[in-house]
C-alpha cells in the first residue's frame, strides 16, 4: 500500500461513512494480522466507537458508549485498548481536544497533520512527509531536539465554508 498524502480527506454530509467504517476495520484487521498482533473484540469494538463518524471521541464518551454493550466497562479497559489502537497507528490523539480520531492509512506509522474545523467538529488528516522534514530541518537549525510533533490546524471545512 502506498502512503496517501491525505489520508482522509472531508466527507460530505451524505457520504457513505459505513463504507469508511468496513475500509477501516479491514485495514485494522490486515494490519494488526501483517505485525502479529492482536485485535481482540474489544479493541475492534473501541476502534469502530473512534470511527463513529469523522469526530474526534473523547475517552469518557467512549466509555459511555461501550456501556451499553459491557456494563462494567472501566476505565482502564478503555485506556488500553486506546492505547493499543494508538501503538499501532490505527487511531491518533487530537492533542487540543484530548480525544481520538480513526486513521485512514495506518499501513505504516506516521505522526500526520491535522485540519479540525471548528463548527461541525469533522477532521481531515494529511500525511505530508514535506511538513514534517521541513519542521524537522528548521528545528534542528536552533539546536532543537524535537521529540515529537503535533501539527493540528483549526479552521472551516468546505462543507460548513459552502
Ligand atoms: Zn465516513
Ligand atoms: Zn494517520
Ligand atoms: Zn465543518
Amino acid at each position: 500500500m502506498v502512503s496517501k498524502t491525505v489520508v482522509t480527506a472531508f466527507q460530505s454530509a451524505g457520504h457513505d461513512h459505513q463504507r469508511c467504517l468496513e475500509d477501516a476495520l479491514a485495514y485494522a484487521a490486515e494490519t494488526c494480522a501483517r505485525r502479529g498482533v492482536r485485535l481482540t473484540r474489544l479493541r475492534e469494538q473501541v476502534l469502530r466507537l473512534v470511527w463513529g463518524n469523522h469526530e474526534p471521541v473523547k475517552a469518557y464518551d467512549l466509555l459511555e458508549s461501550l456501556r451499553r454493550d459491557h456494563e462494567g466497562a472501566a476505565p482502564p479497559t478503555v485506556y488500553r485498548a486506546l492505547d493499543f489502537l494508538l501503538k499501532e497507528g490505527l487511531i491518533h490523539r487530537i492533542e487540543s481536544l484530548n480525544a481520538y480520531i480513526g486513521c485512514g492509512d495506518p499501513s505504516s506509522p506516521h505522526t500526520g497533520q491535522f485540519l479540525i474545523c471548528r463548527k461541525c467538529n469533522s477532521v481531515a488528516e494529511l500525511n505530508d512527509p514535506e511538513i514534517g522534514e521541513l519542521i524537522a530541518s528548521k528545528t534542528k537549525q536552533i539546536g532543537f531536539k524535537m521529540d515529537h510533533q503535533t501539527i493540528e490546524l483549526s479552521g472551516i471545512c468546505p462543507k460548513c465554508s459552502g
